[in-house]
């Protein structure tokens, strides 16, 4: 379970449902400090509304360590207090605190010392720059030298900007070493208090038999990583050549630590010039080599760190990652997000949870404006109406340096909007790998016509009146279509200032093959707070307030009016008569 809610009195019950409210995914339970054992394990963040004292007693016989720990919040029953109370850096509570205070209008009470100090804390700093700690026993003593001095000494094989207070000194006196090294040889006296933090950095190119387990992979990268002073954590990708990509040992290996694979054709393997040649594995592939110009090609080294090593049925090099990777590697990700009509409320929790789940949010300022609660603290990159290519661009090389984006469109993202673009753009960027979800919303003709009634029973066609991309001539031949073979028609883009007579030729064109009653359903804003809603017909339908905010839905020639509703109907009427 993501989020836990537990109340005790009706009271605490009432501000549950309301912070279910910004959480949709969450569940509200009524306290039992079985229910709590029973969760501690696969829950991430706790929300208690009661004391802080029955809180206490409660978890601590579960409590074991920062890093596994799930985030503990308490809330006063009024909802006017947020305690961040266990894991408040790595569990993530702190950051939950501030964001639900936020939500509730509440006071977020944290009290971690590098919060309260304003200074970074050294898990977190190290999560956001991907860099993993190897062993989290050391880090209490060296966060409070730190809170003490005011000063963290490290020494970094990696190229990158430091917070202010963080000094880089030689491998002996410093604290931290950011190193894929297994341990920097001429360190002194200290080691034993030093504490190893792991970029991910190093590409592991593999060569194997066809049927070798996943044991034998995993025992060979770790024997030649140990034996040259390599940290297996470091290792972020996997690297081979197609014909290998879905073997079952090396799939499994990767799944096993999370690592990507990629695979390159023998002919791009066979581009790479100084590796060593093997009669044997061209006869086999195709490639002259394939561990050793796997791991360069991947990681754009210009050397191996490591040249092939063999171990059985298994052969493998290792390259660092170069360029601007080398300090970020992690797969970013893009979400395309749907974000419906108007407020929160019509979005999907899956849709809400993509954006709390980004790092930067990218989109038209208007959608953007609509959903302030779930834009807190993230990076936001935010544009006019006709810069989605600009937009689409951005997100995709956010994604690319290791960030989860999510790209809002508003609607539907598969309907006039970003999901095609954001597609296209990897196509030209060649970016197949990196993984991107499209995520539905509600759009504009669902919801219109589900304020007009039940106008889209029957067939439709949905055509936009915008020719800002698509030829006027092209879009007056699908309305001409669309009117002769009596399609429902719902118009998107009706009009805007540089295209006052679209509406009025697409009218005249339905006309002709339509009566001047048939119904028509005119929706501005629809389920915004400016939302308006006319019924009316052809005829008259061109004296109505028509602009970009507008969904216009013409009806077929069976379509009706009943009591402020349209209706076009499906065919049940001789059902409807037997039945009554
Ligand atoms: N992806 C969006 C459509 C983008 S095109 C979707 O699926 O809804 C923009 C057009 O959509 C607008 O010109 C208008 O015709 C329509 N539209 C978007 N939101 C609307 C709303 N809340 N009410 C009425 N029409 C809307």
């Amino acid at each position: 379970m993501s989020i836990a809610i537990i109340y005790i009195t009706n009271k605490g019950l009432c501000l549950a449902q309301k912070i279910k409210g910004f959480y949709p995914d969450a569940e509200m339970l009524k306290f039992n400090a079985e229910t709590v054992e029973n969760l501690w394990q696969d829950t991430k963040t706790f929300v208690f509304i009661m004391a802080s004292g029955i809180v206490v007693r409660t978890i601590a016989p579960f409590i074991k360590n920062k890093r596994t720990d799930p985030a503990v919040i308490v809330l006063d029953e009024t909802g006017n207090y947020a305690v961040s109370l266990l894991s408040g850096h790595s569990g993530g509570a702190n950051k939950f605190t501030r964001e639900l205070a936020g939500y509730l209008g509440a006071e977020a009470v944290i009290t971690t010392a590098s919060d309260t100090n304003n200074m970074p804390s050294i898990d977190i700093w190290a999560a956001e720059n991907n860099l993993l700690i190897e062993d989290w026993d050391k880090l209490p003593q060296i966060a409070v030298r730190f809170l003490n001095d005011g000063t963290l000494r490290l020494y970094s094989e990696i190229d990158m900007p430091f917070p202010e207070g963080f000094l880089n000194v030689a491998p002996n006196s410093a604290d931290l070493l950011i190193t894929n090294k297994k341990s920097i040889k001429e360190c002194g006296c200290r080691a034993k208090e030093q504490l190893y933090l792991r970029p991910k950095n190093l590409v592991v190119g593999i060569g194997c038999n066809s049927g070798t387990t996943i044991d034998e992979i995993e025992s060979a990268v770790w024997e030649v990583a140990e034996e040259n002073n390599l940290s297996f954590i470091s290792v972020c990708a996997v690297a081979t050549i197609d014909l290998k990509a879905k073997e079952p040992g090396l799939v499994g290996f990767a799944k096993k630590y999370g690592l990507p694979v990629h695979s390159f054709r023998a002919d791009e393997l066979n581009s790479v010039k100084g590796v060593k040649k093997s009669k044997t594995v061209f006869k086999a592939t195709g490639a002259h080599a394939v561990s050793e110009p796997a791991a360069l090609l991947f990681s754009g080294a210009d050397s191996l760190l490591v040249k092939k090593q063999k171990r059985g049925n298994v052969t493998v090099a290792i390259a660092q990652l170069s360029g601007k990777q080398a300090r970020l590697f992690r797969p970013g990700e893009v979400f395309v997000v749907g974000t419906g009509p108007g407020g929160i409320e019509h979005i999907t929790p899956y849709a809400q949870n993509a954006i709390r789940k980004a790092d930067a949010v990218v989109g038209y300022d208007t959608y953007l404006e609509l959903i302030p609660q779930l834009l807190r603290g993230k990076e936001i990159h935010s544009t006019g109406m006709t810069k989605e290519t600009e937009r689409c661009r951005k997100a995709v090389e956010l994604a690319l340096e290791g960030k989860k984006v999510a790209v809002i469109s508003g609607g539907d993202p598969g309907i006039y909007a970003m999901a095609g673009l954001t597609l296209e753009i990897l196509k030209e960027k060649n970016a197949a790998d990196l993984p991107v979800e499209i995520i539905p919303g509600i759009s504009a003709l669902n919801a219109c016509a589900s304020r007009l009634g039940a106008p889209l029973m029957h067939d439709f066609a949905c055509i936009s009146l915008s020719d800002r991309l698509t030829d006027w001539g092209l879009i007056e031949k699908r309305l001409e279509s669309a009117a002769a073979s009596d399609f429902v028609i719902v118009l998107y883009n009706p009009k805007s200032r540089g295209r006052v007579e679209h509406i009025n030729v697409a009218r005249d064109i339905i006309m002709k093959h339509r009566t001047p009653n048939t119904p028509v359903g005119i929706v501005k804003a629809a389920m915004r707070p400016d939302e308006s809603i006319a019924i009316t017909n052809l005829k008259d339908m061109l004296s109505h307030d028509i602009d970009m905010q507008t969904t216009v839905i013409i009806g077929n020639s069976k379509t009706l009016v009943w009591n402020n509703r349209i209706i076009t109907p499906r065919g049940y009427e001789s059902k409807l008569k037997q039945t009554r």
